[in-house]
């Protein structure tokens, strides 16, 4: 715990925020960013004695009389803040390595990481440890952070977190006693500056693991595999295509020898989420769960929210929201999780990017119905590819055409392939209009 130090937090979001209420009693803490912020919260952080400055020269705020940055996760480590003070020998954390050295050492750590799947694997993790009763706590990347709860996590408490590459790059004494690589892929990133680097980041998931901690990683994914050789951890695998400690095998998950659950059994789709199943049951069977836990999760859990989430079935239609969808490469992944035919919704954000990626996975689509900037390139390619498609101004219209337009047996898919926001703040915005059309349908 930190006492009588000078700390300089970079950047407020919520973990700055959140980090500076943690400390603020027994430290002197200065928080600055270039933003303005929320009037109420900058009132409690003064009410707490914190000082609040807003800036846009940070850098030189900070001088040697600070014994500690804490810096946003999204501020790279190139930030000349962050240059400084390595130069001036100040140490430089983030909000949850801040948060890690509240927690007493018998709360069990369960860190989960990769390019995809980190939300739906942690959530899966969250309630089946949850359903099994198990005193249980989510965190990391997902939710409030860790800093705002982590006083009342109690001895021998499970946290599940969620920790993203962003967060694992600047983690140092945190350690977890259990640790999840999804997988790795090649990502769009510049914030690490190279592959090479973001895939060093993501090991650090296993940092000052010993034998006794345990490492369960993607036996498919190659990238995951050839670079945990050297890891300290115990390590467990989990596999659709041969026989590891988690595994498919003749359309079930099994557990070693143990059958878990047919995948007919499993309310969430495609095969990317068996992968994600299978590392969460890796996780929960180290903690004695039942696997009566295991299967109510699994054919009750319709997904995270906006991640290929399942809203209803209407007259035989059933409904699906992938509104986080905001590339051709997640919509495909949501195409190639259904079987049954598809009517389709695309269109937001114009970035000229292209829709030709999407051609292989359209083969189930029947219709599509587009809308907002993109609109009129959906129409060419569609027309190109010789699928019906229909152009709407907005996501209600398009939503409502396609409502007429199903029949029994039909998935209707918002999986849109752009960002949202040419008609939205945020993705989220054009998922729960998508749920409140759906919902609002009569039986
Ligand atoms: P993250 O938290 O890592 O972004 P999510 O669980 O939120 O991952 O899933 C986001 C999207 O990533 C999903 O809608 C799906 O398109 C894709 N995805 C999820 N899990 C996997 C996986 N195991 N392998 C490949 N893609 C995945």
């Amino acid at each position: 715990m930190l006492k009588n130090k000078k700390v300089f937090i970079l950047g407020m979001a919520r973990s700055g925020f959140e980090a500076a209420k943690l400390i603020a009693k027994d430290n002197k803490v200065l928080i600055t960013d270039i933003k303005e912020q929320d009037q109420e919260q900058l009132k409690v952080l003064k009410d707490l004695g914190v000082e609040f400055i807003l800036s846009d020269n940070p850098t030189d705020l900070l001088d040697s009389s600070y014994d500690l940055v804490i810096k946003n996760p999204g501020i790279k480590y190139t930030h000349p803040t962050v240059l400084k003070a390595k130069e001036l020998g100040i140490e430089v954390i983030n909000e949850v390595e801040l948060a890690y050295d509240y927690l007493d050492k018998s709360v069990k750590i369960i860190g989960v990481t990769g390019s995809n799947g980190k939300t739906t694997t942690v959530t899966l993790i969250y309630n089946i440890l949850k359903m099994d009763g198990k005193s249980v706590w989510l965190g990391g990347n997902i939710g409030t952070p860790l800093c705002n709860f982590v006083k009342d996590i109690k001895k021998n408490d499970i946290l599940v977190m969620e920790i993203s590459d962003h967060q694992l790059c600047d983690m140092k004494r945190f350690k977890t006693n259990v640790s999840v690589l999804t997988n790795i892929y090649e990502v769009h990133t510049d914030f690490h500056d190279s592959h090479e680097r973001y895939v060093k980041t993501k090991l650090k998931i296993f940092n000052n693991h010993t034998k006794d901690d345990i490492a369960i990683i993607n036996y498919d994914n190659k990238e995951a595999v050839n670079n945990t050789n050297d890891i300290n951890s115990t390590k467990y695998y989990f596999s659709k295509e041969s026989q590891q400690c988690v595994y498919l095998k003749d359309k079930a998950i099994y557990y070693k020898d143990e059958m878990i659950i047919k995948t007919d059994d499993i309310l969430l789709r495609g095969i990317h989420n068996l992968e994600n199943i299978m590392a969460a049951i890796g996780v929960v069977k180290l903690f004695d769960v039942s696997n009566d836990s295991i299967v109510k999760v699994l054919r009750s859990f319709g997904g995270v929210e906006h991640r290929i989430e399942y809203v209803r079935t209407v007259k035989g239609v059933r409904y699906y929201n992938d509104a986080k969808a905001t590339n051709c490469e997640s919509t495909v992944t949501a195409l190639n999780s259904f079987d049954e035919p598809i009517l389709l919704i695309l269109g937001g954000l114009d970035r000229g990017h292209s829709f030709e990626e999407l051609t292989e996975a359209m083969k189930n689509v029947k219709e599509v119905a587009c809308y907002g900037e993109t609109k009129m390139r959906i129409k060419e390619y569609c027309d190109k590819i010789n699928k019906p498609c229909e152009v709407f101004d907005n996501l209600k219209e398009a939503t409502n055409y396609l409502i007429g337009k199903a029949t029994k047996g039909d998935i209707v898919l918002l999986s849109p392939a752009c960002a949202s926001w040419d008609q939205y703040e945020k993705f989220e915005d054009r998922g729960n209009e998508f749920k409140e059309i759906v919902n609002s349908l009569k039986e």
